[in-house]
């Protein structure tokens, strides 16, 4: 894949990893920092071709890519970070909760620095416990990775994921960041209207937490019966996923009180082929940590709104 340039310092190159959950593949970005070197947001999946394209790219500046942040642990966006350090020499940085490997730290309300490169950091928990975001106040841009993507919706699945959590992360881009000139995402294109996207990410959030309370008042009380009703007109292929971002929704609002549960029981055949990912027609590795699936689901659990 090509190396596309965005703005004076900010270069993408996409990896070869597409997908239902990836879209056209995870979105790597260069930073040029000044004094030939380059920083390297999410280098993507462990990926050889991707990992020397990458080292290759700061290469034909007469450059060296010597720092590799992650916005966060998930599988098409930190394996690479390994490889491309041990081509590069560069410094892998994560966030404290981390697990893939990192010798460094993106402290939460710190500066990122190098040379003449200057990014905040920001702690930008929901899609991930251990995602952050980045701004580049030269160019009012701002690294999203997977909370804002330029294409597709952002899966909010647990463990992992934690809907009251993501909400909170948008909103609190959206008071800090909403000046923003260019949102830079984890996967599609960029986004052009920073505040409009986080206005409309956010609506939709509300939108769907609405339609749950709605679904379980009508007395669609699984998850099952809510995802026939919210997500009638999507592909059945990502019902499975729905039915995750449906478990987040009902979470967050059993934590605040809003709903509770009523019953548990064996799930029916029916149920089970909703709920079951069939990663063979989803894809890759990624959609099972994405949603959540590694643990299988047995029980169906009722609902009702209190
Ligand atoms: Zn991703």
């Amino acid at each position: 894949m090509a190396l596309e340039r965005l703005s004076e310092r900010v270069f993408r190159l996409r990896a070869p990893n597409p997908g239902p959950m990836t879209f056209s593949g995870t979105n790597s970005y260069l930073i040029d920092a000044g004094r030939d070197r380059f920083v390297a947001i999410d280098p993507g999946p462990d990926h050889q071709g991707h990992a020397l394209d990458l080292a290759l790219a700061a290469c034909d500046f007469g450059a060296t890519i010597a720092a590799i942040l992650v916005t966060h642990g998930h599988p098409d966006h930190a394996p690479g970070a390994a490889r491309l350090a041990s081509l590069t020499g560069a410094t892998v940085y994560g966030h404290p909760r981390s697990t893939f490997a990192h010798t460094a730290t993106l402290w939460d309300g710190k500066d990122f620095a190098l040379d003449e490169l200057r990014l905040d950091i920001i702690d930008a928990p929901g899609h991930a416990v251990d995602h952050v975001a980045l701004y580049f106040a030269e160019e009012r841009a701002l690294f999203t990775g997977d909370v804002v993507v330029g294409q597709g919706t952002v899966v909010i699945a647990p463990p992992g994921g934690e809907m009251a959590t993501y909400r909170g992360t948008l909103e609190l881009l959206r008071e800090r960041y909403g000046e923003a000139a260019r949102i830079y995402g984890g996967h599609g294109p960029e986004i052009d209207a920073p505040r409009a996207k986080l206005d409309e990410y956010i609506a939709h959030r509300a939108l769907r937490e609405r339609q749950v309370l709605e679904g379980l008042r009508a007395g669609a009380s699984t998850i099952p019966n809510l995802v026939e009703r919210i997500y009638a007109e999507v592909d059945r292929v990502l019902w499975p996923a729905a039915a995750r971002q449906v478990l987040a929704y009902l979470e967050a609002l059993e934590r605040q009180g809003r709903v509770r549960r009523t019953r548990e029981r064996q799930a029916t055949a029916a149920e089970h082929a909703l709920l079951e990912i069939d990663l063979s027609r989803l894809g890759d590795p990624v959609a099972a940590e994405e949603l959540g699936a590694t643990t299988p689901i047995a029980a169906v659990v009722e609902y009702a709104p209190t």
